[in-house]
């Protein structure tokens, strides 16, 4: 297997990635930024490295072509931790393993989506929302495909707003948060954050056509002629409408597995760190969604303040922790706003399946206590996802508090890991 050794090494690059390296690079030392995505940008600007779509992508897509020192490894997935300061990779273009060592690393995984187990949420059509847009973005059609958009936080206008763009017909955005919580956000964007409130209007306008309901949320999908029959309620009527296409989506969740099995001390699903953007680890930091949903500024800010310290220039780091503080400050009342309601708890029936790849269904599972027990008793997250689907969702409907994380973090191919690892029987005295 063959070693590398950088002075800073950057996991994710999305623009938390992306925002460390330009101002680690800046110090002459050597720095490489790992990602399993075939190029850089992360989920918010995947594959527009050759045409940004907004003036900020732009700019960073410039930053990144003038850095210099910088190595940008993509269809690289980190899979684990091989010794101290040393990370275990897989190449998938060279199909091969290799070892990384590093001074300093950077961990900006980024986020995972959470989609909620419902009725009917395994049928052909049925999507995470992010999910749908990053296929759309890799080329997937949903020209003139009828779509609604579900569940929680202003993402899902994002995703609308983009299916549109692509010509799909948007039926519907459904938002599970009630309208006061709604209102009060946009109220609170109209006073403090002036630039995101003329954002939203504008994702408003643009999807002037389609109708958004607060205060509903999906219950039960059903397949029909018409295609797929989606069943919400507001808690006390119902109401159905049809659509090709459902992108269902409850919000994010830290994608903390990295960190967690470096042994990064993690409270309430996100990595803890200090100002320094530095975990309980020292030399480890982290920036952007993986520290807590915050948005892609806050990614970009904390990215910078993180790539700063890792190479020793705290005091350019200390300029941006203002900024860093008062966006972080917002990400707190977004997730006040966009807290999920206890009713959707209660949402899966008995025989709906929760963990998707080892087809468990919510009552084997409802009893079990743990993460850990549904995996030893049930097969829930031994499948080719490794939980990543059912985990969160499990925590959230459970509350339930543990997590096991095992390496390979991401799907490999038995025979690379062999090559690596068991050794040929006829080598054997
Ligand atoms: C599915 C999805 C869709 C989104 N769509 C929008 C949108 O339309 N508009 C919007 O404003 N915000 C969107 N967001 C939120 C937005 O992505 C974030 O605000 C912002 O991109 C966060 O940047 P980041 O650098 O922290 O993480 P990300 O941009 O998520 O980057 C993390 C990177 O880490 C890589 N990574 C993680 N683990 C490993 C590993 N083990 N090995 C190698 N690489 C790894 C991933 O491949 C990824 O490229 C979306 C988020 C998600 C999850």
């Amino acid at each position: 297997m063959e070693d590398f050794t950088f002075d800073v090494v950057i996991v994710g690059a999305g623009p938390a990635g992306i925002g460390a390296a330009v101002t680690a690079s800046r110090s002459g030392k050597s720095v490489a930024v790992l990602d399993d995505n075939v190029d850089i940008g992360g989920q918010i600007w995947r594959g527009e490295r050759t045409r940004p779509l907004t003036r900020e992508a732009q700019h960073w897509f410039d930053e990144v072509r003038r850095a210099r020192n910088v190595q940008w490894w993509c269809e690289c997935a980190v899979l684990g931790v091989e010794g101290p300061k040393q990370l275990l990779v897989h190449d998938r273009s060279r199909q091969q393993l290799c070892r990384i060592n590093y001074q300093s690393l950077i961990l900006a995984t980024g986020a995972v989506e959470l989609f909620l187990p419902i009725s009917g949420w395994t049928l052909p059509g049925v999507f995470g929302a992010g999910g749908l847009q990053a296929l759309a973005k890799s080329g997937y059609s949903v020209c003139d495909k009828r779509v609604i958009v579900a569940g929680s936080g202003p993402l899902l206008l994002a995703v609308a707003a983009y299916l549109q763009s692509r010509g799909a017909q948007l039926m519907l955005v459904a938002e599970q948060a009630p309208w006061s919580r709604v209102y009060g956000y946009a109220l609170h964007l109209l006073v403090y954050q002036y630039t995101k409130f003329r954002h939203g209007v504008s994702l408003r306008r643009t999807l002037r056509k389609t109708p958004y309901r607060v205060g509903c949320w999906p219950v039960r999908i059903r397949s029909t002629e018409n295609g797929l029959q989606v069943i919400f309620t507001d808690g006390v009527k119902y109401f159905s409408e049809s659509c090709d296409l459902l992108a269902c989506g409850f919000g994010l969740v830290p994608n903390t597995e990295l960190a967690q099995l470096i042994g990064c001390r993690l409270e309430q699903d996100r990595l803890v760190v200090n100002r320094r953007q530095e975990s309980s680890i020292s030399g480890v930091y982290g920036a952007g969604e993986v520290c807590g949903i915050a948005g892609v500024e806050t990614a970009l800010v904390e990215g910078q303040i993180a790539g700063y310290h890792a190479v020793g220039q705290d005091r350019t780091a200390q300029r941006l922790y203002r900024r860093r503080d008062r966006l972080r400050r917002f990400a707190d009342r977004l997730q006040k706003s966009f807290a999920l309601r206890d009713e959707l708890r209660r949402v899966p029936e008995p025989d709906t399946i929760v963990c998707r790849c080892e087809d468990v269904t919510f009552d084997q599972v409802r009893d079990l206590g743990s993460c850990r027990a549904a995996r030893l008793m049930a097969r829930c997250g031994m499948g080719p996802c490794q939980g990543r689907v059912c985990g969160p969702a499990l925590r959230f409907l459970f509350d339930w508090k543990d997590r096991s994380v095992r390496p390979p973090l991401l799907p490999t191919p038995a025979g690379v890991l062999c090559e690596e690892y068991v050794s040929d029987p006829r080598d054997s005295p």
